[in-house]
């Protein structure tokens, strides 16, 4: 594992020891659940939207690895309060900063610590683990909650 010293910068190890919005919402309506079963990783991510279709509240729970924990933890800070279509972009552009890719979202949005955690990309086997919350936020939020697997 000491390939990966490189991801571990502060802010990564900041968000996995310290998970910003962890634990199930009592009041969500909408939740998913996704695995990444080649690294162990399984998070659970809830939504309480409101009535203007807007993210009022966030939370995860899960286990994994420390991109995993990480991941997640910076995508709830990054959807909250947001509405469901600037969060779904948000989707959009990690996903594709994460395989090293531009989106047409690049540039419109504020990547700064994406960018950071998009550091996965040089490490092809961990962008599963990276982008796995994201993907579950997605489905969370679009696909009325569908699980969702990075191994189909
Ligand atoms: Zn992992």
């Amino acid at each position: 594992m000491t390939e990966l010293r490189d991801l571990y910068q502060a802010v990564i190890l900041d968000h996995n020891n310290n998970p910003r919005n962890y634990g199930k919402l009592t009041l969500a309506n909408r939740h998913a659940e996704g695995v990444n079963p080649l690294c162990g990783d399984q998070v659970n991510v809830f939504f309480r939207l409101g009535d203007d279709v807007s993210v009022k509240e966030v939370g995860f729970e899960g286990r994994g690895c420390a991109i995993c924990m990480a991941s997640a933890s910076i995508m709830t800070e990054t959807v909250k309060h947001l509405s469901v279509v600037q969060a779904d972009q948000y989707v959009t552009a990690f996903c594709s900063l994460a395989v090293g890719e531009n989106s047409d979202f690049t540039g419109r949005l504020d990547l700064s610590t994406l960018n950071i955690l998009a550091g996965v990309k040089a490490y092809p086997a961990r962008i599963k683990c990276a982008t796995l919350a994201w993907h579950t936020a997605r489905s969370a939020l679009s696909k009325g909650g569908a699980s969702v697997t990075t191994e189909t």
